[in-house]
């Protein structure tokens, strides 16, 4: 599932393509080909991403919703004589150079396209999302309202306060509090894994029980690595940048995470066997003695 860094990087790729421009939307797979007729032919004003979900402002002001869910992804490729993105694909978390560049602009969709869009140089399309509907702002708003903060969109700190005071009355573990959307926005079970081994702190330990302090450096240390995931494409949670050089290497999946997918290892910090969980059916990683 794409945790927030690769929806920022996503609607990162919208601000640069197709916002400001005028957008042909289809749905050559015809399951949001109602959707589609509300919003071709406007321009694109803004593309937002606030956690896992992303919103395409359009001129008439209705939104496009997505929500990739695990097995959405999208695919973007562009005309190259005119300077148009190359061919790629943005889903889990990296990039996927396509082998071959298309031949015609645009390619003839391939696939259950559910959404189609098209300028005169770009073109994106969308399969398998949990959620793709158009939103009035009304709606769009109450969707927001459920979402917790997103560190890209806290230049007041509102953000971070409202985080600190809602873990502090919850009676959930605190495992289970980052994964929650409505409490923090973005955060998946990489990062929820690498961010409790960080903070050196137990994944059971119900949130009202986390020291405050501890909270507050909960929140500094995703906005922190939020921003390198958006920089690199890549969750890279053990510190890349502090040295130089140092970055190529931790880039290698064997190497990248403290935790995550560590399970029967041993801790890079103590030695002691990495475990694996399964809480609230999501696997949980953690180590028994650098997490005590
Ligand atoms: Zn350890």
């Amino acid at each position: 599932m794409p945790e927030g860094h690769s929806v920022h990087r996503i609607a990162g790729e919208f601000r640069r393509h197709f916002v400001g421009k005028s957008i042909t939307a289809s749905s050559p797979q015809g399951r949001f080909a109602a959707g589609a007729a509300l919003i071709s032919g406007q321009r694109m004003v803004a593309a937002r991403a606030v956690g896992k979900q992303m919103f395409l402002e359009f001129e008439s002001g209705l939104w496009l919703r997505i929500h990739l869910g695990i097995y959405g992804a999208w695919d973007f490729a562009g005309d190259q004589s005119m300077g148009a993105p190359r061919r790629r694909r943005l889903a889990e978390t990296e990039y996927e150079r396509a082998e071959s560049e298309p031949e015609l602009f645009p390619h003839e969709p391939v696939g259950q396209v559910r959404v189609r869009l098209l300028t005169e140089t770009a073109v994106a399309d969308l399969r398998g999302p949990t959620a793709c509907e158009v939103l009035t702002l009304e709606e769009m708003a109450i969707v927001l309202a459920r979402l917790g903060p997103d560190p890209q969109h806290d230049d007041d700190g509102t953000g971070e306060e409202r985080f600190v005071s809602v873990v502090a009355k919850k009676p959930t573990p605190i495992g289970l509090v980052l994964m929650d959307q409505s409490v923090v926005s973005g955060i998946g079970n990489v990062y929820r894994a690498e961010i409790l081994f960080r903070a050196g702190l137990n994944p059971h330990t119900p949130g009202k029980l986390v020291p405050n302090d501890v909270v507050r450096a909960l929140w500094h240390d995703w906005v922190h690595l939020l921003a390198i995931g958006i920089d690199t494409g890549m969750m890279l949670t053990r510190d890349p940048q502090v040295v130089d050089g140092i970055r190529e290497k931790y880039t290698r999946a064997s190497e990248r995470y403290w935790v995550y997918k560590r399970e029967g290892l041993p801790c890079r910090v103590c030695d002691t066997h990495i475990v694996l969980e399964i809480a609230a059916a999501r696997k949980l990683y953690w180590c028994p003695r650098c997490q005590a």
